[in-house]
């Protein structure tokens, strides 16, 4: 540590919204400087913009964030606008030394940080970028010839073989610069008043770092055990529901890994819980990897044969899927589950695409763009990844002719019907073997349940084997 380091250090917080393991916050906390530590929100026409649900999420973790810095001494400084602008300038009124930030992975993100970086050196500033949001960085794994990787496994295995570093360590005392103005986390109004339609989120999570460890703790000592056997069951409690603490990155991967490991050495789990658990978040790698290596995932098929594909228009069926209203009730279920707490399971995210895309025929971006506003984990990489993934159109997709069947997917998955009771309510009364697809039941057992197709719950919108042919004939069409 410098004997005198008057200049202050500007930490610049951005999908990084936590003081543990926060690896620039801690380089330059060690550096011993007087901290300022400030998060611009980022209105500038070269970022995608964050969707509803994650405005959300994000007001709230920043009250979180602030409270928690105010509790150690200081002040997170707010501010709107181009952080090409800000930045700089936020750095010359404070007579910053040093800027320092943990590293993103859009392509325009990356071209505003290097550029900012060349803006930040010229003015004879120090600054650090670190790595604080994956395992490892996408660069650093590579096929033998030196190439990304398209195929999960052989990224698993190459990635998996590096160490993974241990979750830094802050120093227990932070050192506070005077902090600037701030702008007031109420005047950005991120959160929805007219209508609010955020209750549900509000009942479902608590964004920020507390929020995080107590989701994680109750994982580790009730979900983790049976998390490979039940990992695929929406009706159960045994996945962690990480997602939207990663995305914002209010929890690192490596704590959730240091955390795992930890529940195997202490025995709360076995070692194909902890496996597969881990596995999980190298899906997560693997789609930054993709994201980094291919910038326009989001946009653009992976596949070229793919934009070829006849998709239909269809707002009638897309609307229905939305709202939940298709009139199968793993998919409507799955749609609601989204709506009401800005959340789903991946095995029903798996179904409901694949029923709009493939049943439906509506362009795989369509629902990506969907998902993008109304999760609050909604993910750069992780969410075009995977609609990718589903469409078939993605790197080591699921092949084009696997079309889940949203009656068989429910009884394998949700074999009671409890998630569907849960999320369907007007369903609830119907029996295990009826639930899945009530327009096959008995007129009396639909009576005794109080459904009344086409009134209290929709017909379906399409026949399933139909629709499926139906995909199966475009997508061979385009299959070369
Ligand atoms: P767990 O099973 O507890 O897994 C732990 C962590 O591993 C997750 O939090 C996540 O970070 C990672 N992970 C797990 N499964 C996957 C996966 N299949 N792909 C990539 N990472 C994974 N995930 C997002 O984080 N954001 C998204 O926007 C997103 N969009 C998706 C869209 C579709 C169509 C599909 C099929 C999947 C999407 N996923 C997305 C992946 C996955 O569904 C979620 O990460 C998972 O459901 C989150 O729940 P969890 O935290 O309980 O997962």
């Amino acid at each position: 540590m410098p004997l005198s380091c008057e200049r202050p250090a500007l930490v610049w917080l951005r999908d990084d919204l936590r003081l543990s393991d926060n690896p620039a916050l801690t380089a330059a906390a060690q550096g011993g400087c007087p901290l300022v530590i400030a998060y611009v929100l980022e209105e500038d026409p070269a970022l995608r913009p964050l969707g509803g649900a994650a405005r959300w999420w994000l007001a709230r973790a920043l009250a979180s964030l602030s409270a928690e810095i105010a509790r150690r001494g200081g002040t997170l400084v707010l501010r709107r606008g181009r952080a090409a602008d800000i930045i700089p300038a936020l750095a010359e009124e404070i007579g910053a030394g040093a800027v320092h930030w943990n590293r993103r992975y859009e392509a325009a993100q990356i071209a505003q940080d290097s550029a900012l970086k060349a803006t930040l050196r010229a003015a004879g500033l120090t600054v650090e970028s670190c790595n604080g949001a994956l395992l490892h960085e996408p660069w650093t794994v590579a096929t033998q010839s030196g190439g990304p990787f398209k195929v999960f496994s052989p990224f698993f295995r190459a990635s998996s073989q590096q160490p993974v570093r241990a979750p830094t360590r802050l120093p227990p005392v932070l050192r506070f610069a005077p902090p600037p103005a701030s702008e007031a986390l109420a005047d950005w109004q991120m959160e929805p008043t007219a209508p609010d339609w955020a209750g549900g989120l509000r009942a479902a999570w608590e964004p920020g770092e507390e929020g995080a460890r107590a989701v994680l703790e109750r994982f580790l000592a009730h979900g983790l055990a049976g998390y490979a056997e039940n990992r695929d069951r929406p009706d159960l409690e045994n996945v962690s529901r990480l997602s939207p603490f990663l995305r914002f990155g209010h929890l690192s991967p490596h704590q959730v890994v240091a955390a795992a490991r930890h529940a195997e050495a202490a025995g709360s789990a076995g070692p194909k819980d902890i496996a597969k658990f881990v596995s999980e978040l190298y899906w997560r790698e693997f789609s930054y990897h993709l994201l980094y290596h291919f910038p326009t995932l989001a946009t653009t098929n992976f596949n070229p044969r793919f934009d070829a594909f006849g998709w239909a228009d269809n707002p009638a069926q897309e609307r229905a899927w939305q709202r939940g209203r298709t009139g199968y009730p793993i998919v409507d279920a799955g749609m609601r589950q989204l709506w009401e707490t800005g959340w789903m399971h991946n095995r029903v995210r798996m179904i409901v695409a694949s029923f709009l895309i493939k049943d439906a025929l509506v362009d795989w971006r369509r629902g990506e763009a969907w998902f993008w506003d109304t999760l609050v984990d909604a993910d750069p990489a992780n969410n075009p990844a995977s609609w990718q993934w589903v469409a078939g159109s993605g790197a080591d997709a699921a092949p084009y002719f696997r079309v889940f069947n949203p009656v068989t997917q429910g009884e394998k998955f949700d074999p009671n019907g409890d998630y569907v009771r849960r999320f369907v309510p007007e369903l609830a009364r119907l029996p295990a073997e009826a639930i899945h697809k009530p327009w096959a039941a008995k007129p009396d057992v639909l009576r005794r349940a109080g459904v009344t197709l086409g009134l209290t719950y929709p017909h379906p919108i399409l026949d399933h084997a139909a629709a499926r042919e139906r995909a199966l004939a475009r997508f061979e069409a385009i299959r070369g």
